[in-house]
């Protein structure tokens, strides 16, 4: 897993908007196309029409507002690019590239959409590879996806962000190799916020959620202004004294996973 951007939708400075690339073997798969994902792909020596599969969590701007660019920087006979979401974010994908660049149209970028449901669903994405996706609690408008892929004979790895803890992200985790999980805000940095109100979670709050999942690694991102600085405060608020394996990736990071390191 290569951590693209790790910070939230006011990213200035050390971490851009959240996105991340997972690779394994000849899959791989872009998460989330936010207004600087082409420049976040050239930092790890990727270009935009490399990419064949994207999968975007939910409308709002830091995750889908690059993706008509994306697609800008697929011009001439470029590959089929999958991309997986629900159809509320389709609709905004579709409706941001006929607005800014109405002169091309995705069917002849190649675009081929996976329209996902906000129900539990599962999905087979190419042989010996499985998405699972179920919507999660989100501001109202904007419904938001999160997702597992599980690779045979190897890890499984859980994407869940811009919500709060709840169930249906639980038990899509369950027993994840790696939980990769948005944590907004600190409990330790931060005093006296209702953060359920903002359809975010605490670094304490998504280090219970790991151990009730029975997820022995948690990776921490779409991290605010007050927490990006401050890393090891998040990682040892999600820890809470508990031995889970807890990092808080930089931008440009990559993770690996090996196999004997796998449950
Ligand atoms: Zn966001």
């Amino acid at each position: 897993v290569t951590f693209l951007g790790t910070g939230d939708a006011f990213s200035i400075g050390r971490r851009g908007n959240l996105a991340l690339l997972i690779e394994a073997g000849n899959f791989h798969v872009l998460i989330e196309s936010g207004p600087t994902i082409v420049q976040q792909l050239h930092h790890v020596n990727w270009r935009a029409i490399e990419v064949e599969r994207l999968f975007v969590s939910h409308a709002h701007g830091d995750h889908a507002l690059g993706f008509p660019v994306l697609l800008l920087h697929r011009l001439w006979e470029p590959p089929p690019l999958h991309v997986y979401a629900n159809a509320s974010t389709v609709t905004a994908l579709n409706t941001l590239c006929d607005v800014v660049y109405p002169e091309f149209d995705s069917a002849f970028l190649n675009v081929r959409w996976h329209e996902l449901p906000d129900e539990p669903a599962q999905t087979d994405v190419t042989p010996g590879i499985t998405l699972r996706t179920v919507g999660v609690p989100h501001p109202p408008g904007v419904p938001t996806l999160a997702a597992r892929w599980d690779f045979d004979a190897g890890p499984s790895l859980t994407f869940v962000t811009d919500t709060y803890p709840n169930d249906a992200a639980l038990e899509l985790a369950r027993g994840s190799d790696l939980l990769i999980h948005e944590a907004n805000f600190s409990t330790t940095l931060q005093h006296d916020v209702d953060f359920s109100r903002y359809f975010h979670s605490t670094a304490q709050q998504v280090g219970d959620l790991a151990r009730r999942a029975g997820c022995p690694r948690l990776a921490l991102v779409h991290l605010g202004p007050e927490g990006s600085e401050q890393p090891d405060v998040l990682a040892e608020e999600a820890r809470a004294g508990s031995d889970l394996h807890v990092i808080v990736p930089e931008d440009g990071e990559t993770l690996r996973l090996r196999k004997e390191e796998v449950s």
